[in-house]
């Protein structure tokens, strides 16, 4: 929303109608909120049954996307919402590891 607004400001200012960029959106897994795509963190899910956060969003694998927000990070590992969306299974460890993860982010 912001982007849009900040595209249509430069193209009054300018003058001339400028091609209008494809911004990918993605929904985040636990509020199901639509962002941009970074704006959001990339969680993929290995060819060896681990999820992983994917700061480049390049890893191969089935990929979920949640807010940087440390709420998002609860609500999406402790209600299971992850583990449905990637249709996988985590084990303790790799949970407790993206909770640990989750709260070094900001609360929302
Ligand atoms: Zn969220």
């Amino acid at each position: 929303m912001k982007l849009a607004v900040r595209l249509a400001v430069k193209m009054s200012r300018t003058g001339q109608a400028q091609p209008v960029r494809h911004i990918p959106n993605r929904t985040c897994v636990a509020c199901r909120e639509v962002r941009p795509k970074r704006e959001l963190i990339r969680l993929v899910y290995t060819v060896d049954d681990t999820v992983e956060v994917d700061p480049s969003g390049k890893k191969a694998g089935r990929g979920v996307y949640l807010c940087p927000s440390a709420d998002c990070w609860q609500m999406g590992l402790k209600k299971d919402k992850l583990e449905r969306a990637l249709r996988g299974r985590m084990s303790v460890e790799n949970r407790q590891n993206l909770l640990a993860f989750g709260k070094t982010l900001n609360p929302r």
